[in-house]
């Protein structure tokens, strides 16, 4: 490994003057779980890594604010976890931390890396984007939010500029009405990452659902939202029926890749299957 520059400053300020646009080398890093192993297989060579550990205080805890819950980008996944705020907001998300990798990688892995690294086996992600959440992204020229539908673009590429930082996440508080479910399914072992992740988010007035959101992660080169499903969903009975069949139309529509975990049609089988589920649970 060639060696490298390892600066820790105090401020967000600070940190973001420290970021390179022009260097790809130049990175930030925060609980090292995604980076370390990067560098440790030589994909990423750093030439200097910005260290967030010492804005804790700033960037790190849960906090209620009008219409939601403010997240500090430093924030660890166990705290998420184990937040009584998260978990009374959007229990779904307390639910699917508990799948996500293990109690060592949560102890150090935080919410801000999580969203930055932009691979899309990500357990958070979909589920982020079923519950409208966006994230605040500061760099030394702009401050601007990011809606979670617009933070992955691709395979490990992301809307944050090489310059920009994420600070904090905001979820929404969840209307009473809304049912919401994150189906994970691991072809290789139950800490394993997601084959498929399955995100869905619907409202219901009698037996209509007069909402609907689903998002499909793992099996696509990035979290998606499944219009084709949705649209299935929006003003029909919460029925077996209405499930199977935004389920057949959401695994039409995705597109696969192929990897360790399966083939593209193995993959488009477990959408099928797990759209299915993800509704059924959330119901
Ligand atoms: C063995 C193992 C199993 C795993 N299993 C799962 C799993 O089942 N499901 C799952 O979802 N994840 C899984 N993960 C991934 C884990 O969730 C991520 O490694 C972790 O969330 C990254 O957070 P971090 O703070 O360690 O990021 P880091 O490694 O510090 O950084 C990751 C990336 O984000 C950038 N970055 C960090 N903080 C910020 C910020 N505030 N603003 C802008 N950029 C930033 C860094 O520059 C880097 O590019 C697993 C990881 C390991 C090692």
């Amino acid at each position: 490994m060639r060696s490298f520059e390892l600066l820790e400053p105090a401020t967000l300020d600070e940190a973001v003057g420290l970021l390179d646009d022009g260097d790809p080398g130049v990175r930030a890093v925060a609980g090292a779980t995604a980076l370390v192993p990067m560098m440790k297989a030589r994909l990423f060579q750093p030439t200097r890594l910005v260290s967030l550990r010492r804005l804790d205080g700033a960037m790190r805890g849960v906090r209620d604010e009008a219409g939601g819950l403010r997240i500090g980008a430093l924030t660890t996944l166990t705290e998420l976890e184990r937040s009584a705020r998260l978990h009374a907001v959007a229990p779904v998300m307390s639910r699917t931390l508990r799948t996500l990798s293990n109690v060592r990688i949560r102890n150090v892995a935080t919410v801000g890396g999580h969203l930055a690294h932009g691979d899309p086996h990500m357990d958070l992600p979909p589920v982020l984007m079923t519950l409208g959440a966006r994230i605040r992204a500061v760099s030394a020229r702009r401050e601007r939010w990011i809606d979670l539908d617009q933070l992955v673009l691709g395979y490990y590429r992301t809307a944050i500029a090489a310059d920009e930082l994420i600070a904090e996440l905001h979820v929404p508080a969840q209307p009473a009405d809304v049912r919401a479910w994150y189906e994970k399914f691991t072809a290789l072992s139950a800490d394993d990452w997601p084959t498929v992740g399955v995100a869905v988010w619907y409202r219901t007035a009698g037996d209509r659902i007069t909402e609907a959101r689903v998002a499909v992660s793992a099996a696509t080169e990035r979290p998606v939202r499944v219009a084709a499903a949705e649209a299935i969903l929006t003003g029909a009975a919460a029925t077996g029926e209405t499930f199977r069949n935004a389920a057949e139309a959401a695994a039409d529509h995705v597109d696969p890749l192929a990897d360790i975990r399966g083939s593209a049609a193995y993959k488009r089988e477990m959408v099928r299957v797990h759209v299915r589920r993800a509704l059924e649970r959330a119901r």
